[in-house]
């Protein structure tokens, strides 16, 4: 039972946040203030989000700026710097986080288990060895408002790293 849980870590913790009018997506880029909202890295065209209702910790989202409901509808630009992004969340996980694996994928449309139906975006959800024996993910209300901030600064300085390396 457990494991059919954990194997859906794609179920987005946003359905659970308070609705609010508008995309939820769509606001995040309205704020300037990036700490607050646990922005990551804002590209061109995409920005990288830690998913304040994680499925396990550190759990990222890469989310086009562009409010779009399909993956169709990304231009070139925008889905060759999408998929940089996802790379670059990967590998930032794995230094910062200690990663041993990393489940990541679209959920496209309400059967798919789209939370945020109308506005794409790409997780990242980092998983550890033996994570499943100890996640409490009965009804969904799991774990993890544990320490968002130092992890979210862990995050960012090896962006920064990251980025400088190139
Ligand atoms: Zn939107």
């Amino acid at each position: 039972m457990m494991r059919e849980i954990i194997w859906a870590p794609w179920r987005s913790g946003f359905i659970k946040g308070k609705p609010e009018p508008g995309c939820v997506f769509c606001r995040l880029q309205r704020e300037t203030d990036k700490r607050k909202i646990l922005v990551i890295e804002t590209g061109k065209h995409n920005f990288i989000v830690m998913n304040k209702f994680p499925y396990t910790s550190g759990h990222l989202l890469v989310i086009p700026k562009r409010h779009l409901g399909t993956l169709e509808k990304l231009t070139t630009p925008e889905a060759n710097e999408h998929f940089k992004l996802v790379r670059l969340a990967a590998s930032a996980l794995k230094r910062a986080l200690k990663t041993d694996g990393i489940n990541t994928g679209m959920n496209l449309g309400r059967t798919a288990g789209a939370g945020v139906l109308h506005h794409i975006h790409t997780h990242l959800v980092p998983r550890w060895q033996g994570d499943s024996n100890f996640m409490p993910v009965i009804g969904e209300t799991r774990m993890m408002s544990l320490d968002l901030e130092p992890m979210y600064d862990a995050l960012c300085a090896e962006f920064l790293r990251l980025k400088k390396k190139k």
